[in-house]
C-alpha cells in the first residue's frame, strides 16, 4: 500500500543492503534500442547460445507424460543425487553418497543456501575480484562480510595464496574459488589450488568450489577439484555445479551441492522451507543430462574454444588493450583502462561504466562493465555468440576507439 506522499513502510535493512545489478541498466538500454529497431550487438549473454540437447528435452517430455509432476523429496530425487555422486567419483575419485548431495533450483540457489547455512553475522568470506556478481550479495544477505582481494592479469586474476593467508582472521568462515572464472574465463594453477587447500586445512575454512564451468575447459587442460587435492579437503570443500552451463540448460534451474553431510543437511533444511524441490520434470531432464550421451558437451566446448581463439585474435588488433587468455567458460575480460581519460563521443571516459555506455550509444554494442564484477579496469565480453557477431562486434569496438 502506498502512502499519500508515495512512500512505503520501510523495507528490511537486508533488502536495502542488496546492490541492484549494475548490469541491469545497460541491458535495459540495449533492449530498448533493439525495440526501436537498432542493430545492437550483444556481448552481454551469461549463458550458452545453444539449444538444450534433444535427448534431454525428450527426457522431460517423457517425465511429463508419465505423470512425474508431483513433489519430489525437498532435497531432490535420490536417483539424481546418486548420478551427481557417481559423476564426481568418476571425474575425481571421491566416494560421496546421496547424503552428501543436495539438488537445488540452479547453482545460484545452491550457493545461496550454503551462505545461509554457514554464515553468522560478522563471519567473513574471502574471494577474489573480479568476482561473479552474486558472491558479495549472497554473503551479505546471510549477514556475512565479503573480504574481497584484488587480483592481477599477470596472475590470471586468481587469488594469491599469500594474500588469502594475510586476510584470514578468527572470523573467516570460507573462501571462494571459481575456476574457470566468470567473468575472466581463467583457471587456477594446480600450485595455487594446492596452496589454498593447505591454507584451508590449516585454518579449518570451508572452501566454496564453484565448478560450474568444469566441463567447459579448453586446450585439453586438466580440471582439478579442490576436494580431491589433499586428504581432509573432501569434507572442507563444498562443491557447486549445475546443468545450466554444461548442457545449455540455464532456464531449467537445476544445480547441486556436494559436501560434508552435516553441511548438506543444514542447507537442505533451509531449502525445505523456501523452494522445496526443484521442478520434478527438470530433475528428470538433469538426470538424462548427467547419465545420457555426452557428445553435445564436446561440441559446445569445441565451438567455445574456436570462438575464444577468434575473439582473442580480434582483441589483439586493438591498441592498448590487454587480457588474460580464457582457459574455459565463454567470457573474456579485457582491460581497456589505457583508454580511460580519453574524450570520446563528446564525453570523458572515466570508468568501465562510461565505456560501456559509450560503446552502446556510439556503435550499438552491449558489453558488461567490469565494475559490476569488482574490477573497473575491464569489460566483460561473452563469446557465447556466433562468429559473425563476434567479428562484427569487436570490429565496432575497435572502430569506436580508433
Ligand atoms: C552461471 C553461474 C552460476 C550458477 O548458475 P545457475 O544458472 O544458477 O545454475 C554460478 N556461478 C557462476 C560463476 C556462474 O557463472
Amino acid at each position: 500500500m502506498r502512502r499519500k506522499d508515495g512512500t512505503i513502510k520501510a523495507l528490511s535493512k537486508r533488502a536495502q543492503g542488496v546492490t541492484p545489478s549494475a548490469t541491469l541498466a545497460i541491458s535495459a538500454k540495449a533492449k530498448a534500442m533493439q525495440a526501436e529497431g537498432l542493430d545492437v550487438i550483444g556481448f552481454g549473454a551469461g549463458e550458452p547460445d545453444f539449444d538444450t540437447p534433444d535427448n534431454i528435452k525428450d527426457a522431460a517430455k517423457d517425465a511429463l507424460d508419465a505423470g512425474f509432476t508431483k513433489y519430489t523429496p525437498a532435497s531432490g530425487t535420490v536417483e539424481l543425487k546418486n548420478a551427481v555422486a557417481a559423476r564426481f567419483q568418476k571425474t575425481h575419485g571421491i566416494d560421496y553418497a546421496a547424503e552428501n548431495v543436495l539438488i537445488s533450483c540452479g547453482g545460484k540457489h545452491a550457493l545461496y543456501n550454503f551462505f545461509q547455512a554457514v554464515c553468522d553475522p560478522g563471519d567473513e568470506v574471502i574471494f577474489a575480484a573480479p568476482y561473479w556478481v552474486s558472491y558479495p550479495e549472497m554473503v551479505k544477505l546471510a549477514g556475512g562480510v565479503p573480504v574481497v582481494l584484488e587480483t592481477e592479469e599477470a596472475d590470471n586474476y586468481t587469488l594469491s595464496p599469500d594474500a588469502a593467508r594475510a586476510a584470514v582472521t578468527d572470523r573467516t568462515k570460507a573462501l571462494i574459488v571459481n575456476s574457470p572464472s566468470n567473468p575472466t574465463g581463467t583457471m587456477y594453477s594446480l600450485e595455487r589450488l594446492e596452496a589454498l587447500a593447505e591454507l584451508a586445512l590449516e585454518h579449518d575454512l570451508y572452501v566454496v568450489a564453484d565448478e560450474i564451468y568444469d566441463e567447459l575447459v579448453f586446450d585439453n587442460l586438466p580440471f582439478y577439484s579442490l576436494a580431491a587435492l589433499r586428504p581432509g579437503m573432501e569434507s572442507l570443500t563444498v562443491i557447486f555445479n549445475a546443468v545450466s552451463k554444461t548442457y545449455s540448460m540455464t532456464g531449467w534451474r537445476v544445480g547441486w551441492t556436494v559436501g560434508a553431510a552435516p553441511v548438506v543437511k543444514a542447507m537442505a533444511g533451509i531449502q525445505s522451507h523456501s523452494t522445496s524441490n526443484p521442478t520434478s520434470i527438470a530433475q528428470k531432464a538433469a538426470l538424462e543430462a548427467l547419465t545420457g550421451p555426452q557428445d553435445a558437451v564436446a561440441v559446445m566446448r569445441g565451438a567455445f574454444q574456436e570462438r575464444r581463439d577468434l575473439i582473442c585474435g580480434l582483441l589483439d588488433g586493438i591498441e592498448d588493450v590487454t587480457y588474460a587468455r580464457p582457459q574455459g567458460a565463454f567470457y573474456v575480460f579485457p582491460n581497456f583502462s589505457a583508454h580511460y581519460g580519453r574524450e570520446l563521443g563528446g564525453k570523458r571516459i572515466e570508468s568501465s561504466f562510461d565505456l560501456a555506455d559509450y560503446l552502446l550509444e556510439a556503435v550499438q554494442t552491449a558489453v558488461v562493465p567490469g565494475g559490476a564484477f569488482g574490477d573497473d579496469r575491464c569489460i566483460r565480453l561473452s563469446f557465447a555468440a556466433s562468429p559473425e557477431t563476434i567479428e562484427e562486434g569487436v570490429g565496432r569496438i575497435a572502430a569506436a576507439l580508433a
